[in-house]
């Protein structure tokens, strides 16, 4: 963020900026043919994509974007050969949302999935239908999520099923056009596996692909792999400086949000009865403990019965009655498990760069990787996502083309999820639709990003009003400073991101400000206007669970 930061003063004076000569960024992007030199203008160099992505992974635990906590050598290897984007994020931090305005290149409001549960519009206009018929094979295979299951949105999908769509870890549920099938493994195995059939054998060799490798993982109840179950074991790994967050200058809504990481369900924790301790499994930690063969069973009866016995004992004796022991506690146990699962998730994106390079599939492959929102792993307390917060606002985005991004490239341009559906076009040479919100990508990937006008902010909104007793707002994101509104009670926070780069000091209402927080609320309403934000939107909210 540091290079590109604006002057107060631009903000609000800057209209939306331009892209390729003339199209308003963020309200949709023309083909920029001028700008794909090197690839896209002809379809005989039209390359394959690969979509990879995972859920809820934070881009604390990726170390391209600077963890300190875990190394994630393959999806730095994305970085490294190609770019990393420093300020990617989303419309609206909560999965269906997240993969609706992916494939539409729209906000929440104008796909109509706006919050979990929302029924998906499989009808309307998603962008690999477009490639499809610009004669590109396209395939997903993994979590879906959206309810209801694709129709033709993909010319291939095999889909996780079973636990409201979010599919277990071991021994994963399918569901594809042909029926349903268990396979035995571990998820995040399985569907590399699927993805590597599917390059292998299924697609036709003579066209271009775009394929979307979706796991679950890191999503809760985060269940490791077997071969993972020590990592981690001994060491005591690094707490987020805000983890203790007290939240004293803001509204009160984080403060009775109900996903503090001091309250993590026992279960969601690994936590279950020893095996030689002669207390029954309760019915959950049956269910997924049972499902296990007898042999994985043992080795995570191995590597937790310990730590079980300890928790037990140190519940029984009062050590975790007060609040700041338990976060202290269960930070340790929900970050490790969190790592493992993310290990797999890398070593998997590992496997697919193999496969590309010994095929020699790469150099003509995009390779993205991203996850469909970041996630707090214990900043501000926390083990959620949902706020406009800087840990669940943000999106890791890394990509490689081998002909058109210069290695190591770092681009900090305000970026979210409804641009890459007009990336992944303009990328196929295909038209993007005017309808699409989003802008395409390709210009900051094949030229300097300094010399492309774009956005200057970003509009963001949640609506799933009442889920872990969050409340709905939507806000502006500039370089520089963040403004949310909390519209059910007409509230707001404020943020200098540069000053206050963990959020921890609401500078909204505060005299010295006034300034910067007119023009913030001037561009709220801007934005809510050009992206068309219905008026019914901010004076109906439901509540669902
Ligand atoms: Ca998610």
């Amino acid at each position: 963020m540091s290079d590109n930061i604006i002057n107060n003063s631009e903000i609000g004076r800057r209209e939306f900026l331009k892209v390729c000569g003339g199209v308003a960024a963020g309200l949709m992007a023309a083909p920029c043919s001028n700008n794909i030199s090197a690839a896209g203008s002809k379809k005989s160099r039209r390359p394959n994509i690969l979509f990879i992505f995972s859920d809820d992974h934070s881009n604390n635990t990726i170390s391209a974007y600077g963890s300190r906590v875990n190394k994630t050598s393959n999806i730095d290897r994305i970085a490294e050969e190609g770019a990393i984007f420093t300020n990617s994020f989303c419309t609206n931090s909560i999965c269906q949302p997240s993969r609706a305005s992916i494939l539409t290149g729209k906000h929440s409001h104008r796909n109509g999935v706006t919050h979990n549960g929302a029924p998906w519009n499989g009808q309307q206009m998603v962008f690999t239908r477009l490639l499809e018929k610009e004669g590109y094979q396209t395939a997903l295979l993994g979590k879906w999520h959206m309810r209801p299951e694709p129709t033709d949105e993909f010319g291939y999908w095999k889909v996780l099923s079973g636990y409201g769509g979010q599919g277990r870890y071991h021994d994963p549920i399918f569901s594809s056009a042909k029926g349903s099938e268990t396979v035995e493994g571990y998820s995040t195995d399985v569907i590399t596996d699927m993805a590597i059939d599917w390059m292998d054998n299924e697609r036709d060799p003579g066209k271009p692909f775009m394929l979307f490798t979706q796991y679950k993982s890191p999503h809760v109840p985060r269940r490791p792999a077997v071969r993972h179950l020590d990592l981690f074991k001994d060491v005591e790994v690094p707490e987020p400086p805000t983890l203790y967050d007290d939240y004293s200058t803001r509204q009160p809504y984080a403060s009775e949000a109900w996903m503090h990481i001091s309250g993590l369900n026992e279960e969601v924790a690994n936590i279950f009865p020893p095996k030689d301790s002669g207390v029954p499994l309760d019915q959950k930690q049956a269910e997924w403990l049972g499902r296990l063969s007898r042999e994985d069973r043992e080795k995570y009866h191995e590597a937790y019965d310990e730590q079980n016995a300890e928790y037990y004992e140190m519940k029984k004796s009062g050590k975790l009655d007060d609040r700041d022991a338990q976060t202290k506690y269960f930070y340790q146990r929900f970050i490790k498990d969190y790592l493992r699962c993310v290990t797999a998730v890398d070593e998997n994106v590992g496997r697919l760069l193999d496969y590309l390079d010994e095929k020699g599939l790469a150099e003509d492959t995009v390779v993205v990787y991203s996850s469909d929102q970041s996630y707090y792993v214990g900043e501000h307390g926390w083990a959620e996502k949902r706020w406009m917060y800087e840990e669940s606002l943000q999106m890791p985005f890394v990509v490689r083309w081998p002909k058109v991004i210069e290695p190591g490239k770092k681009i900090h341009k305000l970026i979210q999820n409804m641009d890459y559906a007009p990336t992944f076009l303009e990328m196929a040479g295909a038209e993007i639709p005017e309808e699409m919100q989003g802008s395409s990508l390709l210009p900051l990937l094949s030229g300097d990003p300094q010399k492309v006008d774009w956005r200057d902010a970003i509009y963001y909104h949640y609506y799933q009003h009442g889920a872990h007793n969050v409340p709905r707002h939507d806000g502006v994101r500039t370089y520089r400073f963040k403004l949310i509104h909390f519209y059910t009670d007409d509230t707001y926070e404020m943020y200098n991101l540069k000053d206050d780069p963990y959020e921890v000091k609401n500078i909204y209402g505060t005299p010295e400000n006034k300034r910067i927080q007119q023009t913030l609320l001037k561009k709220l309403q801007q934005l809510r206007k050009e992206y068309k934000v219905p008026q019914s939107d901010f004076k109906a909210p439901y509540v669902c669970g």
